[in-house]
């Protein structure tokens, strides 16, 4: 074990501060990442603030995690000292179950242990995120990144990326198809590069105007804002595929009516109850809702292999690791353009 400086939350009421964590020694199968850079997603602020009734602290959050590899295992094959390596929400499962072995790990049918605010297979040792300088995961669990992209702004993709791509591959978005992505944050900004890359039309449906030509500059080819009854109007049973990203409960009964037949919306925002709406509005025109979580690990890497064929990386705003409990404000008050990375140089180490 060794120790390693980070930034915790020891309960949901406190700002997060900085803490000592330890880390495991690296195993065969390990790789040790030397963390340059950690995207800070909607759920660190949810599961720090104890929003999802389900947080122990104290809690080092983070989930976009980027560095170096420092070291490996005798094991290892995929990965050598000096490479840039990604770790997301995932870091560990049972890997035996019948969603392990179609490599969908964040389904594992026995435990995942998620990065942060989840613990170790032995369902007893909790696990610490990337506000910290180093980690040592299964190589199974790292995925590699190409040193074409710019390694801070690749840290989203492994949280905001992922969770986008994988809707959108699994639902056999494409070409000829009218895609709507609801919610111009961390997740719609990847949400609108990725289909855009997939060949679909991409309408951004936000409820900010403002956010409008930032949504063209993305790749957009349309811009539907949600508060404008009209424009929403028009646009009716028009949709093949929806995108939900909108981080709280809400009526989704106006988008729902945005779906064509057999149109299908994906929520990927809110885990929190969404409001009643007529079933109904389901029937007709057969119109599906389903949900989807992050992507399996090599999803994970297919994706990362896909940004840099395509030079896709996020849309970031540098800060301070001590500056997160202000950037967290930020987050809540809707401004962020389009992802906050924490540069992990600025830990402080006293
Ligand atoms: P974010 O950066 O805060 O973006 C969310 C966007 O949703 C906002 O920029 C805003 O866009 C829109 N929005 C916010 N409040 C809204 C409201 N009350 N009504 C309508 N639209 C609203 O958040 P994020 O990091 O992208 O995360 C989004 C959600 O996904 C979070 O709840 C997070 O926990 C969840 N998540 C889920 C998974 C998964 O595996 N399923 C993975 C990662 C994150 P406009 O200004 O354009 O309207
Ligand atoms: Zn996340
Ligand atoms: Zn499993």
């Amino acid at each position: 074990m060794f120790e390693v400086h980070a930034y915790a939350a020891t309960d949901a009421t406190k700002p997060l501060a900085p803490f000592k964590i330890s880390r495991r020694d690296v195993g065969a199968h390990d790789v040790h990442i030397e963390i340059l850079y950690s995207g800070v997603c909607h759920s660190d602020l949810h599961q720090a603030k104890g929003d999802w009734g389900n947080s122990t602290f104290p809690m080092v959050p983070g989930h976009e995690i980027v560095g170096r590899v420092k070291a490996v295992g005798s094991a290892v094959k995929k990965l050598k000292v000096g490479d840039y390596a990604g770790v997301g929400c995932m870091v560990d499962s049972c890997r035996e179950c019948e969603s392990c072995k179609k490599d969908l790990e964040q389904y594992c049918l026995v435990h995942t242990s998620f990065t942060y605010n989840g613990t170790e297979q032995d369902k007893t040792t909790p696990t610490q995120g990337g506000y910290s300088t180093d980690i040592v995961v299964e190589e199974r669990f790292v995925v590699k990144i190409s040193k074409k992209l710019d390694l801070k702004a690749t840290a989203p993709l492994l949280c905001a990326g992922i969770t986008t791509y994988s809707p959108l591959r699994h639902w056999k978005v494409g070409k000829g198809q009218k895609v709507g992505i609801i919610g111009l944050g961390g997740l719609g900004h990847m949400g609108v590069k990725f289909a855009k890359a997939m060949g679909a039309h991409v309408t951004m449906i936000t409820t900010s105007e403002a956010k409008g030509a930032d949504a063209k500059r993305l790749g957009a080819d349309a811009v539907l804002v949600s508060k404008d009854a009209d424009a929403m109007a028009k646009e009716a049973a028009s949709f093949d595929f929806l995108l939900n990203t909108i981080p709280v409960s809400h009526d989704v009964a106006p988008y729902v009516a945005l779906l064509k037949l057999d149109g299908t919306m994906v929520l990927v925002g809110a885990l929190t109850p969404i409001d009643a709406f007529a079933g109904g509005s389901l029937m007709l025109p057969r119109r599906t809702i389903a949900g989807s979580a992050i992507g399996g690990m090599a999803e994970t890497q297919e994706m990362m292999d896909f940004c840099a064929k395509h030079n896709i990386v996020s849309d970031i705003e540098m800060v301070d690791m001590a500056s997160i409990n202000e950037t967290y404000e930020r987050l809540v008050k809707n401004d962020v353009r389009y992802r906050f990375v924490i540069d992990m140089a600025t830990m402080p180490k006293g």
